[in-house]
């Protein structure tokens, strides 16, 4: 039932759609028909079993990639029984309610304009008002009896049902399509495309949610700016791919160091930003003890890219939010701190 169409260009919904409302179609042609014949109205029931087969070949359409022709075969196929019923039998049996079926599936279709849906379903609208005058005015209508009455009945609420259960599965299924789109988007929007670490925008629209919530005093927060000590001399020695090598270990190191402690993202060049927020109540001073350990880590860290063996060390930053400095002015200090550090031989986290 479920299986894709091969047909480029079409959806498989669509597919899926007929497939359901044939099988529906084709159980009320051989129910409706047989139950004709038991009553001893063979011809009706004949037609009946008629719609079934047409039933049947649009189904077998749909895995012919013919989906535009089957879809119409399916409008012909209700408009038939429609205009058969009504015409053969009282108002009241409600053969007409088919016609509604095709104005269902014509605003289903994304294919069609809505000019034409509406002009069909306006169409529709004046073949319902004829065939009720008609059936009100002729005194010469059948009575089916109250079998065919409920049989009508449950194949109709049946295969609106299926037209409600096939669009709300496709509206879910493409809002779900768009909001894996939006998250894929906004993750280009917002890492750096080498480490795949935030970018310096994302994490500023973090600091700015962060701070927000220092506000409401639910958090300490503590910036860090890490930079790699002499790193222009890696990529002369061991070349750039080497340096991007690195680059990217190092942000990998620094995700896993960060991970439940805040966020990590690459400031620019060879420069990170890294966040701290309130983890277990842990003041700048816990962060600091945590940030040296992991310098020392590093120091000791020998990074292999294709047999070349390479180390380095980091010098860190380290200033702690206040609402007095601010964001942009947290990270000025961590920014003169890290250059403290700097000039005060490397390999350190000045805080
Ligand atoms: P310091 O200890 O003072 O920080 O020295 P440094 O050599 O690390 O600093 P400097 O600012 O002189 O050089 C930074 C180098 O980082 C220069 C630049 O080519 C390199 N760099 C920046 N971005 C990338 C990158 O994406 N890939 C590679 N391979 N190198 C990068
Ligand atoms: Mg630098
Ligand atoms: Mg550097």
């Amino acid at each position: 039932m479920e299986r894709e169409i091969a047909a480029e260009g079409e959806t498989k919904s669509t597919a899926v759609l007929i497939r359901y409302l044939c099988l529906d179609l084709f159980i009320y042609g051989i129910v409706a028909g047989i139950s004709r014949f038991v009553i001893g109205d063979p011809a009706p029931g004949l037609s009946q079993i008629g719609f079934a087969v047409v039933a049947a070949i649009v189904f077998y359409m749909t895995y012919r990639d013919c989906i535009d022709q089957a879809l119409m075969m399916l409008y012909i196929c209700f408009a038939a029984i429609a205009l058969w019923g009504t015409l053969l039998y009282h108002w009241e049996y409600g053969y007409q309610n088919f016609l509604y079926i095709i104005i269902l599936i014509l605003f289903f279709n994304n294919t069609y304009s809505m000019k034409c849906k509406v002009l069909v379903s306006l169409g529709i609208a004046v073949v319902l008002a004829f065939f009720a005058a008609f059936s009100f005015a002729s005194t010469d209508r059948r009575d089916p009896g109250p079998v065919t009455f409920w049989l009508n009945l449950v194949a109709f609420v049946s295969l609106v049902m299926i037209v409600g259960i096939a669009y709300s599965r496709k509206s879910v299924e493409s809002e779900y399509k768009l909001y894996q789109y939006n998250k894929k988007l906004q993750k280009m929007a917002g890492s750096d495309p080498l480490t795949g670490l935030m970018n310096r925008r994302n994490i500023m629209e973090v600091m700015y949610d962060l701070e927000k919530r220092y506000k409401q005093k639910q958090l300490s927060l503590s910036f860090a700016i890490a930079d790699i000590d002499f790193f222009k001399k890696v990529n002369d020695t061991y070349g750039h791919d080497a340096g991007d090598f690195v680059l990217k270990e190092i942000a990998r190191l620094l995700e896993e160091f960060m991970e439940a402690k805040g966020y990590a993202s690459r400031w620019g060049g060879e420069e990170f930003l890294l966040v701290f927020r309130g983890f277990g109540g842990e003041n700048a001073d816990d962060v600091f003890r945590l940030l040296d350990d992991f310098r020392g880590k590093l120091s000791k860290h020998v990074f292999v890219f294709k047999e070349m063996e390479i180390t380095l060390t980091m010098t860190f930053g380290l200033e702690e939010f206040s609402i007095s400095q601010g964001i942009e002015g947290t990270i000025k200090n961590a920014d003169e701190k890290l250059y403290l550090g700097k000039e005060h031989g490397r390999n350190q986290v000045v805080y």
